[in-house]
């Protein structure tokens, strides 16, 4: 999401909304295409931000234009003469030329525009959101306080936004994988080194996650703003690796359901 963030804000930034379409149904579902499509038209995109997952777009009216992709969703840049391509549901028009477009296959992601005083209202989620440490890093000793206040293991706990910001079932086993630390392991348990060892891997995880452009796997829709995958999936270091020898120890890397959700690790080298 960090990827699409940093493309919008060198290509939408400072452009003018000059029409707005919107096809199919689901995406805008908060109001109605109506009222969605006359909050764009004529307004400025003055900035872009990230909170978790989610794409808040400041526009020159004092409203937010909120993304949210979910799991399916595209943003693309485009060009007038683009052929638009199977499931574009809104198509956004500059004065200056060019369009945004989102792409869609299942529906799960939406649009909406808001005021800045009705959006925790809106989206919950964002009222109590935990920290992003690719947005703004924090001391460890901050970091320390917040892990010793929960007791859920670590897999979820990684997992849950109100805890950590924009941290998904790739990336969570990315990051304990790098701090050796297995899923199941409960904050109260780790030593005053684990604990070192887990934030360094938070931070390094996700800065390598936004230099190489995200992750692309097989069964996701996730795709820069120009349609290129992202390549951080060519560096996973337990994700999707069952099996094979882990980097660290050689050891194969083990598969194990975890809630719904597959977890990878090595059960050598993660302790
Ligand atoms: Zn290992």
């Amino acid at each position: 999401m960090e990827t699409i963030r940093r493309g919008l804000e060198r290509e939408v930034v400072g452009k003018r909304v000059k029409t707005v379409q919107v096809t199919g149904t689901r995406t805008i579902r908060r109001q109605t295409k109506k009222v969605f499509i006359s909050k764009l038209e004529g307004a400025k995109i003055n900035g872009v931000e990230r909170r978790g997952k989610y794409l808040l777009l400041k526009l020159d009216t004092g409203d937010i234009l909120v993304i949210h992709l979910r799991m399916s969703g595209q943003l693309l840049r485009a060009q007038a003469k683009d052929a638009v391509v199977k499931h574009t549901h809104m198509v956004m028009t500059f004065t200056q030329g060019g369009q945004l477009r989102f792409v869609d296959p299942r529906t799960f992601g939406e649009l909406f525009v808001t005021t800045p005083e009705e959006l925790t209202s809106d989206v919950t989620e964002l009222a109590d959101l935990g920290m992003d440490p690719v947005d703004e890093p924090q001391s460890w000793v901050k970091f320390r306080e917040q892990l010793m206040r929960r007791t859920t293991k670590l897999k979820p706990l990684l997992m849950d936004q109100s805890f950590l910001a924009g941290v998904g079932n790739i990336y969570s086993d990315e990051i304990l994988w790098e701090a050796g630390l297995r899923h199941d392991r409960t904050p109260q348990s780790l030593s005053t080194m684990e604990v070192r060892r887990l934030y360094r891997a938070i931070v390094e995880v996700l800065h390598e996650a936004v230099k190489h452009r995200g992750s692309t796997l097989s069964d996701e829709q996730y795709v820069d703003l120009h349609g290129k995958p992202g390549e951080f999936q060519l560096l996973h270091q337990a994700y999707a690796r069952e099996g094979q020898a882990c980097r660290r120890c050689r050891s194969p890397i083990a598969r194990e359901k975890v809630g719904q959700r597959s977890t990878f690790y090595c059960p050598n080298c993660q302790i």
